[in-house]
């Protein structure tokens, strides 16, 4: 039976959102918390951008100390040779890869300008496969850019060659948000029969649909015989309306009506983390949790009125179709209401051992105190706003990452 696996974007298509961005250290911290919730792997950045080589490098060593695991950790890049090359000189130990080609005849019109026909469409994607085989990539994404938009002969077509040549996944590309739950599934399940290989989606909220587009065509992927991957972003932060949220795409799937029998996911998503992965990318971003928001939102589990108060005292199942500690709410939360001592960018040594002592950290010696303390901050330089406690532990944890990430050297 086929599954439903995750593949979070947040820290590729979240951040190349305009007016948002993450620091290194964020985006590390989201890596942690994805792997925590059981996501099956994070789209962690752009390996051919140089000032994400070092974040990239320090992340993948995590993941080889067993930080970062069980999650795979994919780089996103166009479906170039050039890029391919490029990515893995700056990136060495890069594993798993995603090559993005545009397939739509608008996009090879409107971007190629009359210079490029499918068929080179296709021979370029096939030449960056074989490339990054050659580099060793253990596993090969191919993203059609726009295929809500591309002939489905077309990406059948795109589709097989990449098959033939290595690739494991067909993302299909949702670019603009233009499809609706019908039309996602009836193209997804032809891909999956005659293409034969899982497909990825990857859905835009352009239509208010990028959830309920990410369960239809992984229903019609599933139909069609082969496993489907959603990409998602917490809080569906993305290009313009955004992408399918993590948290309510993980809900839609477990707790929609009669979709979690037939569709299931290929290990469960920890949904208990929900609540402090969303907090975390809000305030990260600096965008706030809509009050609507699905399970993590202040309305979610929040009752007013008569007949409902009435009715969710008696029984919570009347208005609450799930928990609130199934998405890891409930907990106290300490609010500091007098002074605040909090990290910056020039913090000295005793209001930082001030803030460590809160978290029970102490230091072997002022040697190490003051290089932790110069590590966060840097850290502090990059986020513009006080580290939280998660993020400083990590750097008292692992300075030797954190100084990796952490570095930034632009070129001569
Ligand atoms: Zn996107």
């Amino acid at each position: 039976m086929a599954k439903i696996h995750f593949i979070d974007v947040t820290n590729r298509d979240g951040v190349q959102t305009a007016h948002l961005g993450l620091s290194k250290l964020e985006k590390t911290m989201i890596n942690i918390y994805l792997n925590e919730m059981g996501v099956f792997q994070s789209e962690f950045g752009f390996p051919t951008t140089r000032h994400e080589q070092y974040y990239l490098q320090a992340n993948l060593e995590l993941a080889e100390m067993g930080v970062l695991k069980p999650i795979r950790l994919g780089g996103w890049i166009r479906a170039v040779v050039d890029d391919v090359e490029k990515a893995f000189k700056l990136v060495p130990g890069l594993k798993h890869l995603n090559l993005s080609m545009s397939t739509s005849d608008q996009m090879i019109q409107g971007k190629f300008q009359g210079a490029r026909s499918q068929d080179d469409i296709a021979t370029m994607m096939v030449h960056a496969v074989e490339a990054a085989r050659a580099h060793g990539a253990e596993s090969i994404g191919v993203n059609a850019e726009d295929a809500s938009r591309t002939q489905i002969d077309f990406l059948v077509r795109f589709g097989l060659a990449a098959k033939e040549h290595g690739a494991q996944r067909l993302r299909y590309c949702d670019t603009l948000g233009y499809d609706n739950p019908f039309s996602i599934y009836e193209s997804t399940r032809t891909l999956a029969e005659n293409v034969g290989m899982p497909i990825e989606l990857h859905c835009h909220g352009d239509l208010g649909m990028a959830v309920a587009n990410s369960l239809s065509g992984a229903k019609g992927a599933i139909d069609g015989g082969q496993d489907a991957y959603i990409n998602t972003t917490v809080n569906g932060i993305g290009e313009r309306a955004g992408n399918a949220d993590l948290v309510a795409t993980a809900l839609a799937i477990t707790k929609s009506k009669a979709f979690a029998g037939k569709y299931q996911l290929e290990k469960p998503i920890n949904l208990t983390k929900a609540w402090k992965i969303s907090r975390f990318a809000s305030y990260a971003f600096e965008v706030p949790i809509p009050i609507n928001q699905p399970g993590v939102g202040a309305n979610a589990f929040a009752h007013s009125s008569g007949i409902h108060a009435d009715g969710v005292l008696k029984d919570p199942h009347n208005y609450e179709l799930y928990s609130f500690d199934e998405v890891g709410r409930g907990e106290p939360e300490l609010v500091e209401t007098g002074r605040a001592i909090c990290s910056g960018e020039y913090t000295g040594i005793s209001g930082f051992r001030h803030i460590m002592g809160r978290m029970a950290v102490t230091f072997e010696d002022p040697a190490q105190a003051e290089e932790v303390l110069e590590l966060a901050r840097y850290a502090n330089v990059e986020a513009q706003k006080p580290l939280i406690e998660d993020e400083l532990l990590f750097i008292a944890k692992y300075p030797k990452i954190a100084r990796k990430l952490l570095t930034l050297i632009p070129p001569e």
